[in-house]
């Protein structure tokens, strides 16, 4: 058996420990002589499931009692609807941080459903891409909300920072970050993260909602779009995603026996560290364009010289076992995915690849 290191922005690489326990329960779960597939998700041993992973991920996040913690299926992407239909209320508009391509499609999604305030947007100085100081941002204390993406998964750029709103719910798609470092979940009206990244396999998401903001949603919201119907149902609304709940519990369980939130976050700092520091000391050979004060600790991206390089260079890593390092379609070059799952003996031998690329190449 060969195994790689996936470096995939997502769906993204999973620990062995987890899919080896997959394997192993995977036709008989527990002595009930069947898959979890295979299992109802009404039924006892199902729940079980559901209740561990939501006590599992409110212990990682430390997660106030005053917040429902949902599993639903629709991704991340579900959320850039439900978000609006479900908070815009009797106000009228919403604001919006544009960070990038992620931003971009959730600010996109809202116009479809009310005026949206563009309150601040990135900005290129000295050729580095920067998220501008609050102290910049036109933001409209009448707005029903203000939503922002911490982490833009395609750009590589990560808030170090919380927004503060006041009394205005702050709303964050954590889709690539969540669980990677801690967060004061109390800060935020919601936290919504896709499975794929960082909590398993796609097919689920995370939705951590603050109790008061489960409030009638504009009338022709589709019934698995209200927020409230789906916290009053505990997401069993309709059939869940039961495998990928499965997945999630499992590697919630993992990241608890590993060390919990405080592990991962110095590892990933460990990680991004070494990753940057190769860059920096051949900033003209891997260029990264983010300004150092938010670049992310999940998806590091950079380009080589020529794109016959940037070719060359990712068809070498293939070989030598480390894939999926093609930048997004939408911005090309190379980019790295080092969210919890990926060691740090890959991050290592990227790094020393990218010495040894750079003697043969540079
Ligand atoms: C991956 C990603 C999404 C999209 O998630 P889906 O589950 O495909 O809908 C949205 N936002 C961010 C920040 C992401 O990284």
């Amino acid at each position: 058996m060969k195994r790689v290191y996936n470096f995939s922005a997502g769906p993204a690489m999973l620990p062995e420990e987890v899919l080896k326990q997959a394997q192993e329960e995977f036709l008989d779960w527990h002595g009930i002589g069947m898959s979890i597939m295979e299992l109802g998700h009404r039924g006892p041993e199902f729940k079980n499931i559901a209740d561990q992973s939501e006590a599992d991920l409110r212990e990682l996040m430390d997660i106030p009692k005053n917040y429902h913690v949902l599993f639903l299926p629709g991704g991340a992407t579900a959320h850039f609807a439900m978000v609006p239909l479900n908070l815009f209320g009797q106000k009228k508009t919403a604001d919006y941080i544009d960070t990038g391509i992620w931003s971009k499609k959730a600010i996109a999604e809202a116009a479809r459903y009310g005026q949206v305030g563009l309150a601040a947007e990135i900005k290129k100085v000295n050729g580095l891409m920067a998220i501008p100081p609050q102290s910049d941002w036109k933001l409209n204390p009448d707005a029903a909300y203000v939503h922002y993406t911490p982490n833009e998964t395609i750009e590589g750029i990560e808030f170090n920072w919380i927004p503060k709103t006041g009394h205005v719910p702050l709303i964050a798609d954590m889709s690539s970050m969540i669980l990677s470092r801690p967060i004061d979940v109390s800060q935020y009206g919601i936290i919504y993260a896709g499975a794929q990244k960082n909590i398993g396999q796609a097919g689920i998401t995370v939705a951590i909602i603050r109790e008061d903001l489960i409030q009638d949603p504009l009338p022709l919201t589709p019934t698995l779009y209200h927020y409230k119907i789906q916290a009053e149902n505990k997401s069993f609304y309709n059939t869940p995603p039961t495998y990928s709940w499965y997945i999630a519990g499992l590697m919630l369980a993992w990241m608890k026996r590993h060390g919990g939130v405080a592990y991962f976050s110095e590892l990933n700092k460990r990680k991004a560290k070494k990753l940057y520091a190769v860059i920096d000391a051949h900033k003209d050979f891997y260029v990264n364009t983010v300004h150092p004060d938010c670049r992310s600790q999940m998806n590091v991206p950079f380009d080589l010289p020529t794109p016959e390089l940037n070719e060359k260079f990712l068809n070498w890593a293939i070989k030598e076992g480390m894939t999926n390092l093609k930048g997004h379609r939408l911005a090309g070059g190379v980019r790295a995915s080092i969210y919890n799952a990926m060691p740090e003996a890959g991050v290592d031998k990227l790094v020393a690849f990218m010495k040894e690329f750079i003697r043969t190449n540079g």
